[in-house]
């Protein structure tokens, strides 16, 4: 048995978060993962938004493993064979202090747990947390593991095991929250293709990158489409509602192939290799659906605490897994430093949360992961947009060109949309920016 003053579970970004601010307060830490190596088992789609490691590892972007700097971002919807795209592009995100990157998580991972073990933690790879330790009191005291005689006692806990939290369900901490209504699946394909090829077809030079994120590509199951370049292959991949998928008796495989086949994305893809398919499951209930963050001895940071914004144009989970995880370690400390690690003296994480970007951001956007997956967005408002594109490009003559409020009148009564809901909508996703 080992004794450390905080255990973390999981070297994904979370936990190497938690961990490095642990280690730079002095205090002995274990990090402990059970792949070979941090990332070896990791699957997102691609983009790392930086920013949020600005207080944590100066000049990040000198030493982040970057495929491509995001500096061209899309949303694109569709509806049967057509797409509407708003394409933005800034070359502000291609030079210091950037925006977003595209960064492979089997190069990510391991240089965070890099930067938490040079600062003094100790990385313990290949090792499953298997249960919670309890002291005379109940309260958490460490892990036990899948080593003999691996059991690491700790005065803290940090879980960053993931979406599937085995931990915080073990202690409790989720009352029934974590349905699969509120988790959803993401599966990607990563397709190599020559730079230069990526380059002619996304409008791309040097070390730029695009993003471009999708609605309306997923059938008759509610979810949302993404499509990044790195220097050398790109991701794409669809996010499903799971009970929209076992209701519409489909394979996410056959979805993703039909997204492949669109016209709007088949002749970016056209002629790749396919060298890599992945699925693994996303929080996406959002704020409403969080669990309890601490307890005895215990805290949990990432997507163990549901704490990723899967929402129509946002897909960022890593950035809140790095920032919730490094106030969980800053936390941790002063639990420790005050000599009270019961949930009272863990209730700082919390409060920390609410005033720092990461609860901030999951508040003000409560009500879009409902809004994002609800039908009228899924099928009525793409279809709507469709149609209303087309009209005002089509040129008719000899007819003259239709009036602008007759054109929303007809395209909202085809696609079922009544105007008082898409009043109302509005009004809901404004308020996520508002
Ligand atoms: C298809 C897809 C696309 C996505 N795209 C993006 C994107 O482009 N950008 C973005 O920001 N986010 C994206 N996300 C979300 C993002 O991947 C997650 O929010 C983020 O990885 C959460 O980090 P984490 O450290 O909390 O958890 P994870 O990255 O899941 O790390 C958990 C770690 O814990 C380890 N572990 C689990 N159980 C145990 C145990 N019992 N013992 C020891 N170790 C254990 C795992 O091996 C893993 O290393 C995507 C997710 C998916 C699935």
């Amino acid at each position: 048995m080992s004794e450390f003053d905080v255990v973390v579970v999981g070297a994904g970004p979370a936990g190497s978060a938690a961990a490095l601010e642990v280690a730079r307060s002095g205090r002995s830490v274990a990090l402990v993962e059970r792949g070979p190596f941090p990332g070896s088992k990791n699957v997102y789609g691609g983009v790392v938004y930086g920013r949020v490691l600005d207080d944590l590892v100066p000049n990040w972007w000198e030493r982040m493993p970057v495929e491509r700097w995001v500096t061209r971002r899309s949303t694109m919807v569709m509806s049967g064979e057509r797409a509407l795209t708003v394409d933005f592009r800034t070359q502000d995100w291609g030079r210091p202090p950037y925006n977003g990157a595209t960064v492979h998580r089997a190069d990510l991972d391991p240089w965070l747990a890099g930067l938490a073990v040079e600062a003094g933690a100790v990385l313990v790879p290949s090792t499953v947390a298997t249960g919670l330790l309890r002291g005379p009191d109940g309260a958490v005291a460490g892990v036990r593991t899948d080593r003999p005689d691996g059991d690491l006692r700790a005065g803290v806990v940090i879980a960053c095991d993931g979406v599937n939290s085995f931990l915080a369900k073990e202690a409790g901490l989720f009352d029934g929250s974590r349905q699969a209504e509120h988790t959803v699946l993401g599966v990607k394909e990563t397709i190599a293709l020559p730079r230069e090829v990526i380059d002619q077809r996304f409008a791309l030079r040097g070390d730029e990158g695009a993003d471009i994120e999708m609605l309306g590509c997923t059938g008759d199951v509610p979810g949302g489409g993404f499509l990044y370049t790195q220097r050398e292959s790109v991701s794409l991949g669809v996010v499903l509602s799971l009970p929209g998928l076992a209701a519409a008796r489909t394979r996410p495989e056959a979805l993703l192939a039909d997204l492949k086949r669109h016209p709007a994305i088949a002749p970016l893809v056209a002629g790749g290799e396919v060298v890599e398919y992945s699925a693994h499951l996303i929080p996406e209930g959002g704020y409403l659906h969080l669990p309890r963050l601490a307890g005895d001895g215990l805290l949990v940071a990432g997507d163990a605490a549901g704490l990723c914004l899967a929402a129509g144009i946002w897909l960022e989970g890593v950035n809140f897994a790095l920032g919730s995880g490094a106030q969980a370690g800053r936390s941790a400390v002063a639990a420790l430093d005050e000599g009270d690690t019961s949930k009272r003296g863990l209730a700082g994480y919390r409060k920390a949360l609410e005033r720092s970007f990461v609860l901030a951001d999951h508040r003000k956007l409560r009500d879009i992961p409902g809004l994002v997956m609800s039908d009228r967005v899924q099928r009525q408002y793409p279809g709507l947009l469709c149609d209303l594109a087309q009209s005002v490009f089509q040129v008719d003559n000899p007819r003259p060109k239709p009036g602008l409020r007759g054109l929303l009148r007809r395209s909202a009564k085809d696609n079922g949309v009544r105007l008082r809901h898409l009043v109302r909508d509005a009004v809901t996703g404004m308020r996520g920016f508002g």
